[in-house]
Parts: C-alpha cells; structure tokens; sequence
C-alpha cells in the first residue's frame, strides 16, 4: 500500500455538549475514496478539520503530509489539496474565470498561471461562454460546476468533494458523477467524496469509509466489502412471462418466479438495459423494473445498524432516482469530460 494520503489519530470534535467526532482512527490510502453516512454524521465536521478551518477537541489529522493545525503548514496544504464546500464559496459581482482566477492566485499561482489554468478547468467542467457571466445568472448545477473548478484550478493531488451532488437535477448529477468519476479514475486524483448517496460513491470510488453519529462504522475497499454473488433485480413483464423465463434461463441467469407476471433475476451487475433487451428479443415488455438492495447498501445498512442509526431502506438510499442510477450499471454510459450536463 502506498503511504496514507489521510491519517487520522483518535481526532475528536465536540461542539459545547455536542460530539460531532468520536476519536476517529483511520489510513486512507492514495486513490478515490467515498465518505458516506446519513445527514449529521460528522462528514463535513471531519472535512473541515482536515482543512484546518475547525481545530479538534482531541487527537490528529494528517493530510497530504501535513498537520492541517499548523498555521505554518497552511498554504502548503492548500497548494496540493483541492476543497469543493458544499455551501456556497463563491464570490458575488465575479464572472466564472475571475472566480476561478482569483481562487487560484490565493493557492498562490502566479496571474498569468492562475487564469490560464482557470480557462482550461472551465473547459473541463464543461461551463463554456458562461465562464463570462456573473455568478446572479447562475444555474445551481452551474454553480456546481464552478464550485469544481475552482477545486481544481492549481492542479492538486487530493480533492475533497463536500455533497458535490447537491440540489442537481439528474442530468447535472449525472455529468457531476462523470466528471468526478474521470479525476479519480481516469486522472489518478485522490479524492474523498462526502456524500449521503450511497450511488454516488459507488458510482465514482474504489474505497468507502461509512460513518455515522461521529464514529466509523466500516472501511475498505467497495470490492472487499461487498458479497460477489450479485443483485436480485424484480421485473414485472406484460406478455408472455414463459418465453421470457426461457430467454433468461439460456442466458444463465439464475431465476425466481414471485407472481403471475413477477420475476427476481440474480444479475453480477444490476442491468436494467440488458433485462429489456431480452425480454424485447421475445416480444415480452417489462412494465416495471426494481433493483433490490445493493451488496454495498447491504454492508452500509449493517454497518448503521450496528451504531443504531434510524436510516432505513426507503430512504434517500433506496429513491427511485437512485434505481435510476444503478439501472445503468457501473459500466453505463462512456465518461465525456467537458460534456455540460445543462446548457448554460
Ligand atoms: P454531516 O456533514 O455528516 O451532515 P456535520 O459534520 O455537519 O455532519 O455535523 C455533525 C454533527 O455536528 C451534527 O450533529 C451537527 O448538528 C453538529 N454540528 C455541526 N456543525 C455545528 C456547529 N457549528 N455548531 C454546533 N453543532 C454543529
């Protein structure tokens, strides 16, 4: 394993009565990493501590070498590590290149350096003449973007990404996961993505860290801690319900007959598209497609389960939106960088 890009020693933080963070113990190695936990977990609490806007009640942080409580330390810190904030952090009466601009010179790149690297993070986040407009004419999915390349302008090694998915409508959401997906994959970053969207995570990271009310609850690797034997997807089909069973049955799949016209198909990976593919090739129709729980969902459940947490199935874990999502897999549509999510 490479050397620890994030490295937590029992790190404490109360706010007066409240215990934000329990003595969190943790090596993150290099590579991108999803922070997942219900909303009030400690996520941006730890994000921000990190970054050394808060000071711990206990314990240490190190990040990217560096001990975030050392005001020495500071802006070399913020020269290799990229923040995206999940409130806004951008500045009124600014068009999008001197936002990016500006917010790059304080990593303290040079004028020429900071707007050039501006014009190209710009390109990448796909925000094109609206790079020129005031920030009142924003879109959030725009401001969302800014808010990314801003993270990105002076080319750091670690991205910290604070709900990067927030207040997107799905076709935003959907380029904010591509893009996020290309800098860790793609573009070797190490990232760590806060997020309460269990598919955001899966979608765009290798690792996950699960907390909840201040404590760790499960860490590894996605592929470690889900179970190999794959998901059960239900479809309900409007027509012949046999042919299609045969269809499947040739295909391998294993089956399970749930109703008159419902079926529970054990899939590797979730494939909505496959699914419809096959039952059209028999001149069946699925009405109605439901991807059970995930593997990881399961782990992510347990793991809550195990501090007690109220989260249940049927939450913001199991939307409709977030089927959508894992419908399309994890091999779904190809990574188009650059590609606006909305037209500015
Ligand atoms: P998350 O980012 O996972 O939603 P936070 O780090 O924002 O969680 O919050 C963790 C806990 O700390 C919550 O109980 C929250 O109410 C509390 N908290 C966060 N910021 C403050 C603050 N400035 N003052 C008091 N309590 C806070």
């Amino acid at each position: 394993m490479s050397a620890a890009i994030i490295v937590l020693e029992g790190l404490e933080k109360r706010y007066g009565s409240i215990r934000a963070l329990e003595g969190l113990t943790l090596e993150l190695p290099p590579g991108p990493t999803g922070l997942l936990g219900p909303n009030g977990a400690g996520k941006s609490t730890l994000i921000k501590l990190l970054l050394g806007q808060l000071e711990p009640s206990g314990g240490r942080a190190r990040i990217a070498g560096f001990d975030p409580t050392q005001r020495g330390q500071r802006l070399a810190l913020r020269r290799r590590v990229g923040y995206m904030p999940e409130s806004d952090c951008l500045i009124p009466r600014m068009n999008g290149v001197e936002i990016v601009t500006a917010l790059g010179r304080l990593t303290g790149m040079n004028a020429r350096d900071a707007i050039t690297r501006a014009h190209e993070v710009l390109d990448y986040v796909g925000l094109e003449e609206a790079r020129y407009r005031g920030l009142d004419e924003y879109s959030t999915g725009m401001k969302q973007r800014l808010k990314l390349a801003q993270a990105l302008v002076h080319d750091p090694e670690l991205l910290l990404l604070d709900e990067p998915t927030n207040g997107l409508d799905p076709k935003g959401r959907k380029h904010m996961l591509e893009l996020v997906h290309d800098l860790g994959r793609a573009q070797g970053k190490s990232l760590l993505l806060c997020s309460h969207l269990l598919p955001d995570v899966e979608r765009t990271c290798e690792r996950v860290v699960m907390i909840d009310k201040g404590r760790i609850r499960s860490e590894g690797s996605i592929e470690e801690l889900t179970r190999s034997e794959g998901n059960w997807v239900e479809v309900e089909v409007d027509g012949d319900l046999a042919a299609f069973q045969r269809r499947l049955g040739a295909e391998g799949f294993e089956l399970e007959a749930i109703g008159p016209q419902r079926l529970r198909v054990l899939m590797l990976e979730p494939d909505g598209d496959r699914l419809f593919e096959l039952a059209g090739s028999c001149g069946t129709i699925l009405s109605e497609l439901t991807i059970e729980r995930s593997s990881l969902e399961d782990v992510f459940l347990e793991a809550l389960s195990a501090g007690n947490a109220r989260l249940q199935p049927g939450s913001s874990l199991s939307s409709p939106e977030d089927t959508e999502i894992g419908r399309s897999g994890r091999n779904g549509a190809g990574l188009e960088p650059g590609a606006p999510g909305e037209k500015p």
